[in-house]
Formats: structure tokens, sequence, C-alpha cells
């Protein structure tokens, strides 16, 4: 098994020919989905497509299956991967397949930031507290789903950045 140190060291320098060869598809290809660009202009793409590999690789790495370094790096927020430790097997396909595994972990990600304000909200309700901190992120999370569906040219490279992060770290542990 690879450690964490080898997948980090991965992540960075294989993000450094990445970039150029992000900016030159990015430049030279436009690709659209039902009449929508799913790419802004190269520069931008490219630090969307690198920054979410490097998010991807660094802080949403596969191994959050495991008590690895990478569920200590959350520092105080690692308790929302706790259940995500304790019910993906290590190195399963839901951890470390293509695109499901870093996709999934976004989306589970979300469910708990979600579920942890919808719970609190209702806490401070009983106890009489302010709630407007906490309506203001849910009507905040509310509006993320929309944008990524609204603004494919900012969401597909970040999607393609995320996945590619987790397709190298597989590939290293497998190789
Ligand atoms: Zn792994």
């Amino acid at each position: 098994m690879a450690s964490y140190k080898t997948h980090d060291r991965v992540t960075i320098y294989s993000a450094i020919p990445l970039a150029p060869l992000c900016y030159w598809a990015a430049n030279s290809y436009s690709p659209m989905l039902w009449g929508h660009p799913l790419t802004t202009t190269p520069l931008a793409t490219t630090l969307l497509v690198v920054g979410a590999y490097l998010f991807s690789g660094l802080w949403l790495s596969n191994d959050l299956d495991i008590d690895s370094r990478i569920y200590r790096r959350w520092g105080p927020l690692r308790w929302l991967w706790y259940p995500y430790q304790k019910w993906v097997s290590h190195r399963s396909w839901l951890s470390h397949g293509f695109a499901i595994g870093p996709l999934g972990r976004m989306v589970y990600l979300y469910g708990m930031i979600e579920l942890t304000l919808l719970v609190t909200h209702q806490l401070l309700l009983r106890v009489g507290g302010s709630t407007e901190a906490i309506e203001a992120g849910l009507s905040l999370t509310a509006q993320v789903w929309p944008y990524v569906t609204a603004n494919p040219h900012m969401s597909v490279p970040v999607a393609v950045g995320l996945v590619l992060g987790g397709l190298s770290h597989s590939l290293v542990d497998f190789a």
C-alpha cells in the first residue's frame, strides 16, 4: 500500500505537466453539451481542473476510507468523514473506483454538511437560540446544485479535476 507521502508527491508532481496539457486542450477544443460550453477561458479552465485535482488528491483522497493522514488532515472537521471511514471498506470500488470515488465523496460531503445544518437548526429551535446563521448556511447549500447544473463551464472542469485526482491515486495503489 502506497503511503500518504507517495500519494501526495504523485499528486503534486503530476499536477505540473497537467497544467500545460490542460491549457493546450482548453485552447484547442471547445466541448459543448446541449448547446452549453463545458469550458471557460483556457487559463480559468486550467485553474479549475488543476485546483480540483490537487484538492482531490490531497484532501478528498480515496484513503478517507481509512483512519489515515488524510482523515486527520481535515482537522476539527474530520468527524464529517467518520461515518464514511466506518461504512466504506478500504480500497473498495466506492472509494477507489473511477469517478464514483471522488464524485461520491463530494455528494457525501454535501450531504453531511446539509445534515449538520438541519440538525443544528432543529436543536436551536428547541432551545430558542438564534437560527439566522444556520438559515444563511442552508440557503447557501440550497444554491449549490442549481449552480452546478446551470454553470457546466465551471462545474465540468472541476469534476474532471476531481476524477483525475482519484484516478491517479488508484493507479498508484493498484500499479
Ligand atoms: Zn488508496
